[in-house]
């Protein structure tokens, strides 16, 4: 079930397993997370080893939509609220975080179809715009680059009548999300960092005054861990993958339409809409439109799914082919804000990005960096914390799965 990245990404996928040596920084996982930690390590002057099960955006990361959004889930004023004192701070920092974003794809040369003209979030009926303008006049006063839609202009900026409005961000874009990952990758090879592929931690044991990564393929001692598998971990550390819901997300590429579809997204923004279950939709650099949901890859009811909504939101198409259908795993916590959660000492594990992985991956590895290489660690943008269990997990994900699977019908 590969996505439709994996194929089309620019940057090569990395097929290696480094020598197994010493190091100051373990990473569990080759996302976004454990390659910006990595990445940012290494420039810090630390040796750090990112151990990938599978392959460098194997996770969320080499799956997700792309949108590279400001901001958190929640509109500005309840993140404030929910984080006290660290709100405002916070804030200011993932405003700026598409930009950070897109400087280290600049800097690097990152191939990953960056584009910088906006996302939209878009109203999926008339009752979608009352957030939306709250979400407005929220970055307006903020000074953000935000412009609210009516129905027309939505219609001439995404192609289809359907939605009632939109809110653009400026500050926002869309990058070939595998592209980004993989170049991540070779980034932080190239300051130093070693990244091992198709090598799963099993075990980790303290080890002195440090711990003993544990492999099929040998052992790695390291000074700190930094488990980085978020909505992909697995038994490793026991009740972490229970802090979070996971949340499915599918989406399908439709074969390359070439000037078919140049009408849809002619700006080259990334889409997501106000609805309950959430759709997404975008281009991609071949021309392919990229639809989404909340749910799983359903087989042929995903593919009727998408089929019937291609032809209620663009009929000028006419008949198009599916070339892929995926799905991917999101860490969604009760509160919608992530956590850095502190497991014992000198183990980390940043966790729950609700969908929001490229800007919060990139800036809580750097953040984490900055922290093992001997910063305060009150300098990092949320508090640490311990692991909490997210109440009835098993019945919300099951509430959740049906949900989801019967609005695929629709
Ligand atoms: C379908 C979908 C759509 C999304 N859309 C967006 C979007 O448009 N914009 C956005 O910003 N975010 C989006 N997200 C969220 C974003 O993709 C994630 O938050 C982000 O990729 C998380 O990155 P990560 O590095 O923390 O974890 P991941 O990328 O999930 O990486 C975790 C890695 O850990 C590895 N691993 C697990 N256990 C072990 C082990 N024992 N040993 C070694 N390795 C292990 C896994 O193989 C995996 O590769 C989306 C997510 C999904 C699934």
């Amino acid at each position: 079930m590969d996505a439709i990245w994996w194929k089309t990404a620019a940057e090569e996928p990395v097929l290696d397993v480094a020598e197994f040596a010493p190091c100051d920084v373990a990473i569990v996982g080759g996302g976004y997370t454990g390659l910006s930690t990595a990445l940012h390590c290494a420039q810090a002057g630390l040796s750090a080893h990112v151990l990938e099960a599978e392959a460098v955006g194997f996770g969320g990361s080499g799956r997700n939509v792309g949108l590279v959004n400001a901001g958190l889930w929640l509109p500005p004023s309840k993140l404030v609220k929910a984080l006290g004192d660290r709100g405002e701070a916070f804030l200011a920092e993932f405003s700026d975080g598409p930009a950070r974003v897109f400087d280290l794809i600049e800097r690097h040369q990152i191939r990953c179809e960056a584009r910088r003209e906006g996302t939209i979030h878009a109203a999926h009926a008339a009752s979608g715009m009352t957030d939306l303008r709250g979400r407005f006049q929220e970055w307006q006063r903020r000074g953000a680059p935000v412009r609210l839609l009516d129905a027309g202009e939505a219609a001439e900026l995404t192609g289809t009548r359907a939605f009632a409005g939109g809110l653009l961000d400026a500050r926002a874009g869309t990058v070939n999300p595998m592209g980004y990952a993989r170049g991540l990758a070779r980034v932080a090879r190239a300051q130093g960092a070693k990244v091992s592929t198709g090598v799963r931690v099993t075990g980790l044991r303290r080890d002195g005054g440090g711990w003993l990564v544990q492999t099929a393929q040998g052992a790695v001692q390291a000074r700190a861990v930094v488990l980085a598998a978020n909505a992909y971990s697995d038994a490793l550390w026991p009740g972490l993958a229970r802090c979070w819901s996971d949340i499915h997300f599918m989406q399908i590429a439709t074969e390359p339409l070439g000037d078919r579809a140049a009408h849809i997204l002619p700006g080259g923004q990334g889409l997501w809409d106000t609805g309950m279950i959430m759709r997404s939709l975008r281009r991609d650099a071949e021309g392919r439109v990229i639809l989404g949901t909340m749910g799983r890859d359903l087989g042929r009811v995903s593919r009727a799914w998408a089929a019937r909504l291609l032809r209620r939101w663009f009929p000028e198409l006419g008949e198009v082919g599916i070339e892929r259908v995926w799905h991917g795993c999101i860490a969604m916590t009760p509160d919608h804000l992530p956590r850095i959660l502190e497991l014992d000492a000198g183990v980390y594990a940043p966790i729950g990005y609700n969908g929001r992985g490229i800007t919060t991956g990139t800036l809580f590895g750097a953040a984490l960096a900055r922290v093992l290489a001997g910063e305060d660690p009150a300098t990092l943008p949320l508090p640490l914390t311990r692991p909490e269990p997210v109440r009835f997990k098993p019945v919300q994900q099951r509430f959740h799965d049906l949900a989801f699977a019967l609005k695929q019908l629709t």
